[in-house]
């Protein structure tokens, strides 16, 4: 029971991992993260090649999160990966495309993209934790969303008791799928509302919403309180180290690989979470060589970790990947703070350098360490759609935009390597979540077609099964009409609330 959470900064306290769930951002402004990296033999990955993925999920959790009991850890993944919640009974299955290479497909879950795998466990892990704290509060989930996150979170706290989630998009600023899919769903805890504006306004208005003195007193007279559901919280983190090891024990068990093979993986990257996650993975003992890192036209991590200079003063692109279009990667805060041994002072000062200048470097160091692990590189839009129709001419295989940036990098990577060691592409969408984008790709005519008769286009060139959360979005009710301005964020809360 050694293994406690601090934050990357300076000021922080020593807590548990149930605790570090609850607060989802140290005080400091930190992260929290583990104390030590718990570790994992090959005899242990051995033992894990036969077990189901909800096994496997809950080995890698229990090392972590070692102040919750074995039946609540059993609670939680049984709650979150089942056949009501993801359509393949593998939860990530991977597609092996040769000998040298496969795909993780991580978008089975309801909602069709990879934050699934960590927000249909999240709203367990919160409420369990908060049990455990002896906290009987309510907690009331603020999102933000520029599309897949709000949507994900939804499903996630769908009538999870003791819980409520609002989430707030900008009317401008989401893609007529990701809407329809926001403003239909079900669940009694639930509610939607489009502001007037773009995605920073309504961030701008939740965080505002978050530091409300009068309005968090108000939340406590009812027993309530404020959580966050975003990528920063360890128990998003947590759940996506799985996935490396279940990828890693099914090309054990495929034959594509020998017990203790070196392989790699390669990650579509915005905010460093899921590529984190793999770092953690092999710190923990599991056999990977390289982490590539997969970046579109906002390429500031590209340019970090090939010259150690963090950049974000830069053009931001709108791209066919806009999961991706991130100049803020909150979760490099994490890695740094590991390979620099824990220096919080080293850490405090250039994530302060980075909010005063935009800017910050790292010694040289300290980017030999990264790049001892981390390869990085970036691929256009252009370079995208190319890649998604070459990849389905070649393998008879869709992917989606995202992926497709992993698939151009990680060619460029073994051109400019040759290092030929099993590739394993992370796959962060159903093809279908973008369908603009990937019908242009395949589909001569695409323009001939509405967004929404695409995905039924899609379907006749492809064969791909169009995910049930996304077929005939128009057909449902529509549950959340409203709209309002980013001034009536606080009222349209404490309409919800009944405050
Ligand atoms: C969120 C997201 C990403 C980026 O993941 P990070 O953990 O932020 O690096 C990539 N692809 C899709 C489809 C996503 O939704």
């Amino acid at each position: 029971m050694s293994l406690k959470y601090i934050t990357t900064r300076e000021g922080s306290q020593v807590i548990d991992s149930s605790k570090a769930i609850l607060n989802g951002l140290g005080d400091d402004g930190g992260l929290y993260l583990p104390t030590e990296i718990p570790e994992v033999s090959l005899a242990d990955i051995s033992d894990l090649v036969d077990a189901s993925y909800q096994d496997k999920a809950k080995f890698v959790l229990k090392k972590f999160l070692n102040d919750f009991t074995d039946e609540e850890i059993d609670y939680c993944v049984s709650n979150a990966y089942n056949s009501n919640t993801f359509t393949d009974a593998n939860i990530t299955p991977l597609h092996v495309l040769n000998h040298k290479s496969a795909v993780l497909e991580l978008y089975h879950g309801p909602t069709s993209a990879f934050k699934d795998v960590a927000l249909q466990i999240l709203p367990y892990l919160l409420t369990t934790s908060a049990k455990k704290n002896n906290d009987n509060r309510t907690y009331v989930i603020l999102v933000a969303t520029s599309g897949d996150t709000g949507k994900a979170a939804l499903e996630g706290f769908k009538d999870v008791p003791d819980t409520k989630i609002m989430v707030f998009y900008p009317n401008n600023g989401v893609s007529l799928v990701q809407k329809l899919q926001m403003i239909t769903q079900l669940g009694e805890n639930v509610k939607v509302v489009a502001v007037d504006g773009n995605f920073d306004d309504t961030q701008t208005g939740v965080k505002k919403l978050f530091g409300d003195l009068d309005l968090i007193s108000d939340l406590e007279t009812k027993n309530h309180t404020f959580s966050s559901a975003n990528s920063i919280n360890w128990g998003r983190l947590v759940p996506q180290i799985v996935y490396y090891f279940a990828s890693y024990c099914d090309l054990v068990k495929d034959g594509k690989i020998t017990l203790g093979d070196r392989i790699n993986f390669t990650v579509p990257t915005g905010n460093f979470g899921n590529i984190l996650a793999g770092y953690y993975a092999k710190r923990m003992g599991l056999p990977v060589n390289r982490l590539i890192c997969a970046a579109n036209a906002n390429d500031v991590l590209k340019d970090f970790i090939n010259t150690g200079i963090y950049n974000r003063q830069r053009h931001f692109y709108k791209t066919v990947s806009p999961s991706m279009d991130i100049l803020i990667s909150s979760n490099l805060e994490r890695l740094l703070f590991i390979l620099s041994g824990g220096d919080k002072a080293l850490i405090s000062s250039l994530m302060s350098s980075l909010k005063s200048t935009g800017e910050y470097r790292v010694s040289d160091e300290l980017l030999a360490k990264v790049q001892s692990v981390f390869s990085a590189n970036s691929a256009d839009d252009l370079d995208t759609i190319e890649t998604i129709k070459r990849v389905f001419i070649d393998f008879d295989y869709l992917i989606d935009t995202h992926t497709a940036v992993a698939y151009k990098v990680y060619e460029k990577y073994l051109e400019s390597t040759g290092d030929n060691s099993f590739n394993v592409i992370v796959s962060t969408a159903s093809p279908y979540k973008f369908s603009g984008a990937v019908a242009e790709a395949i589909i001569d005519n695409y323009s001939d077609f509405s967004e929404l008769d695409l995905l039924e286009e899609i379907h006749r060139v492809s064969g791909v099964h169009i995910p049930k959360g996304l077929y005939r979005l128009e057909k449902r009710t529509v549950r959340f009409d409203e709209s309002i301005t980013k001034d009536n964020m606080e009222s349209s809360l404490r309409d919800y609330l009944g405050l």
